[in-house]
């Protein structure tokens, strides 16, 4: 496989950073021992796994011992919902939103079958969740509330600080996935009354197979994957001590570049949003402009599909994607995009571009250099493009 061109899809993956491969190779290479063990070739490394954790917590406002690690967002998520559960047996009602990312939706899913009731909330047609909406849905016997932090496909952000009062408010458990969000937007839990985050290392520039689960100080836990007694005995599973290494100095380098990668990459995102609006006639920007992630922008052309484009795009060496990378793959139009009551055309003509730190106004200038004309193409073979449209 040949290296991009242009790398815009940092909401699916994010490649490694540069620094956070050097920090990680030495526990891969020499100091392999682990963590748990009694004498010290191993026993240091407890120390390493500590450092890292700290690192983490600072990123989010937490105490060290509020960070449990995990594989990746997804078990984070699942253990949060799960924990939920086994610790409050009479209560038997979910509350989530119709936007979540598919490993909150498929465990829901999950528990619809084995007779939990699960009330998905409405977002409005700009993508945000509203407060009021969440609150009307909390029943005596809701045993968590689910909302994330930012969507995944549109990025757009949720009031979570509201949302969280007002769930607290009522005395119920909250959990966000705030893997969007970790890193890019600031964070802090010391004053935002959120029990349970979930965040995972690959979309902040660590490796794959890393994630962590914020628990509060406090909040009752049942563990997910049980063995021995790593995490405090909340997380069963040998220490993953180079993932860990590596997504605590993720974190800590996402915290030194938060604010100047703000400003940076807001504005290549904005010249592209505004590059495309103009060149391009019957295009759609789709979500909330303002509530939104800085990296992310999601688009709909008129009258063509979106995985077309996504074929012609990556044959010019640009990297986007098309709804969720786990909705991709089957036609299925976005469930979020539908949630936020867009025209099923326009669902399935949606292309989302989301940067990273690593990129540059040249990646921007190429996307503009290659989309007018893939657009043109496809609109001159689809039978649905009006006349009009092809002058
Ligand atoms: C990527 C993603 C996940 C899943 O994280 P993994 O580490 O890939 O399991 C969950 N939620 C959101 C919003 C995501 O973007």
């Amino acid at each position: 496989m040949s290296m991009p061109l242009v790398y815009l899809d940092n909401n699916a993956t994010t490649s490694v950073a540069p620094e956070v491969l050097e920090a990680m190779l030495p526990y891969l290479r020499d100091a392999y021992g682990n963590p748990s063990s009694m004498h010290d070739f191993g026993g240091h490394l407890s120390k390493v796994v500590d450092h890292a954790r700290g690192q983490l917590a600072a990123l989010i406002g937490a105490h060290p011992d509020e960070i449990i690690f995990t594989s990746c967002g997804t078990e984070s998520d699942n253990t949060a919902i799960a924990s939920a559960l086994e610790t409050q047996p009479t209560k038997r009602h979910l509350v989530t939103t119709k936007v979540e990312h598919p490993a909150l939706i498929s465990q829901m899913n999950f528990l619809q079958k084995k007779g939990y009731e699960v009330t998905f909330v409405e977002v409005r047609p700009d993508g945000i969740c509203e407060p009021e909406t969440v609150r009307a849905a909390i029943r005596p016997d809701t045993a968590i509330v689910s909302v994330m932090w930012a969507n995944n496909e549109t990025g757009v952000i949720n009031p979570i600080a509201e949302i969280a009062a007002a769930v607290k408010e009522k005395g119920v458990l909250f959990h966000t996935d705030a893997v969007q969000a970790v890193g890019k937007e600031p964070i802090d839990l010391s004053v935002t009354p959120v029990d349970m985050l979930s965040l995972s290392g690959h979309k902040l520039h660590a490796p794959k197979g890393i994630g962590a689960l914020f628990l509060r100080r406090g909040t009752p836990f049942r563990p997910y994957i049980m063995g021995g007694h790593q995490e405090n005995g909340r997380r069963g599973g040998t220490y993953a001590v180079p993932n860990i290494v590596a997504l605590g100095a993720a974190a800590e380098l996402a915290g030194a570049h938060m604010a100047e990668e703000r400003r940076r990459v807001t504005a290549l995102r904005d010249r592209l949003e505004a590059g495309l609006l103009e060149r391009i006639p019957a295009v759609h920007r789709l979500g909330n402009p303002e509530l939104r992630l800085f990296n992310t922008t999601a688009v709909s052309f008129e009258f063509i599909e979106g995985e077309a484009i996504l074929l012609l795009l990556s044959e010019n060496g640009v990297c986007a994607s098309s709804g969720s990378a786990c909705s991709s793959g089957s036609l299925e139009p976005s469930h979020v995009l539908r949630a936020m009551g867009l025209p099923f055309e326009l669902c399935h003509a949606s292309i989302r571009f989301s940067f990273s730190r690593y990129n540059t106004d040249a990646d921007v200038d190429r996307v503009l250099e290659v989309t007018p004309g893939i657009i043109r193409e496809l609109r001159r073979i689809s039978p649905f493009t009006p006349p009009e449209l092809l002058r």
